[in-house]
């Protein structure tokens, strides 16, 4: 599919040796078959090659695209082709994202202690534990609605949670929610307080 948006072999060599070289493969076809114009494909094509190339071997999740955005693009040198349009960068990694079944457009971490450590917590969960990251987002959801609920803003607050306090707040979260929720909150919390340094 590649094939059907850039004929240069070189053009071609270059993208499938990015890092996530073969997403990119996927990738094609993906916006292809979403009935993307050519230009447009092409367009999301480079900005995912740019976001690629930054990534090297950082993990792809909705955390790094925001990093990426943040912090890399306003102070970007890379040789071109490296699509710095904002609104196209946006686009295109939504749709990746969108693809690798990582998160919807719309989660976006909070700011300050919570997020921050949200951020660290994705990334602990894909690096050290080796998570998919479609699995990786959904624990992300449920440690953000858990942060949010019981009003963590502190880490000081984090680490005075008791396991009744957990306990508790699972038994009502699992009232409303489908089986396996409060084993993946519940899993979620240990990793939070175990894995990541506050
Ligand atoms: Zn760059």
């Amino acid at each position: 599919m590649l094939e059907n948006l850039f004929h240069a072999k070189w053009v071609l060599a270059r993208i499938r040796a990015n890092r996530i070289g073969e997403d990119l493969e996927r990738y094609a076809a993906y916006l292809i078959g979403r009935g993307y114009t050519t230009r447009t494909a092409r367009g999301y094509l480079n900005a995912a090659e740019h976001f690629g190339r930054w990534l090297g071997r950082r993990p792809l999740s909705r955390a790094m695209a925001e990093r990426f955005m943040r912090c890399h693009l306003p102070i970007c040198r890379c040789p071109s082709p490296a699509v710095r349009r904002l609104k196209t960068i946006k686009a295109a990694i939504n749709r990746l994202l969108e693809m690798k079944g990582v998160a919807s457009a719309t989660f976006e971490l909070p700011g300050g202690f919570v997020g921050d450590l949200l951020r660290r917590y994705e990334e602990h969960m894909i690096t050290v534990r080796g998570l998919v990251a479609t699995t990786a987002h959904k624990r992300l959801v449920y440690m953000r609605t858990m942060l949010t609920d019981l009003r963590v803003r502190r880490a000081g607050q984090l680490l005075a949670w008791t396991p009744e306090r957990i306990e508790q707040y699972l038994c009502g979260k699992a009232l409303h929610r489908p089986p396996g929720t409060a084993q993946d909150i519940a899993c979620a919390a240990r990793s939070v307080k175990g894995g990541v340094k506050l």
